[in-house]
């Protein structure tokens, strides 16, 4: 029920990390209320991935126990389940391509269950109940097609998608590097230096920038440390509305 992205360059972030960004950004959006949580990582060319179900102090633990590598490029989220019950398995994120890639979701894709079928007789193989399982291998399947280019795969990915989805992925062969989608579900772009934000609201990101864009409908959005570059689903150009957050980051 909450998303954040992270795209940051080590040699200029040097106060924190992704895992930072994103258990603060999940924290800001816990009043959203979850029921499991969960971040992926990109270091040393492989994901690593932490999920837990119930509170993020449990996320936390899994943590600790199990410490993640340094990292700036990552995704973090809460589930609030719809697919699946609230279990370890079902909490995001989901991987595909083989464990290369993560994916994160809000929302609800309605026709996962054709999508999964077809898959499943191509010999796909699902670990969980969810909808978005099937997103994430949807999407591995597309960047085979797309050469390796992960906002293409995305593009090609969500003309297959119907409801309402923000998607946030992220690939081991490309760290410094987060794409998301949207279509009928709330994003926000977070604009840092040296450093870029995705949030499924401005609180996902806001004890690190003030400057932040709002996206359009069906729009896809891809952030580097350096760069957002913002499309619609089929790759055209397309504009964001820059804004600042005034609000009390205190309150
Ligand atoms: N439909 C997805 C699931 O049940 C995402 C739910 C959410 O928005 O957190 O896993």
């Amino acid at each position: 029920c909450g998303i954040v992205g992270y795209a940051g360059a080590s040699s200029r972030v040097a106060d924190h990390g992704a895992l930072d960004v994103l258990i603060e950004g999940l924290r800001r959006l816990e009043y959203r209320g979850y029921d499991s949580a969960g971040v992926a990582v990109v270091a040393d060319g492989a994901i690593h991935s932490r999920k837990k179900a119930g509170k993020l102090v449990n996320l936390e633990n899994v943590i600790a126990e199990e410490p993640l590598p340094q990292s700036y490029t990552g995704i973090g989220h809460t589930r609030w389940a719809t697919h699946g019950g609230p279990s370890d398995s079902n909490a995001h994120p989901h991987l595909a391509d083989g464990g290369k890639l993560a994916m994160i979701h809000n929302g609800i894709i309605e026709n996962f269950a054709g999508i999964k079928a077809q898959l499943v007789s191509e010999g796909a193989e699902f670990l969980s109940d969810t909808d978005t399982e099937v997103a994430a291998e949807l999407l591995g399947k597309m960047y085979g097609e797309a050469n390796g280019d992960l906002t293409l795969a995305m593009q090609l990915a969500v003309k297959h998608l119907e409801g309402a989805f923000t998607l946030l992925a992220v690939h081991q062969d490309h760290p410094g590097l987060v794409v998301a989608a949207r279509r009928n579900s709330p994003l926000v772009l977070g604009l840092g230096d040296g450093e870029n934000f995705l949030g499924s609201d401005v609180s996902g990101f806001i004890d690190f920038t003030r400057r932040a864009v709002e996206l359009g409908q069906d729009q896809i959005v891809t952030i580097t440390p350096d760069t957002h570059t913002i499309t619609d689903f089929d790759g055209n150009p397309a504009e964001g509305k820059e804004f600042t957050v005034d609000w009390d980051a205190a309150s």
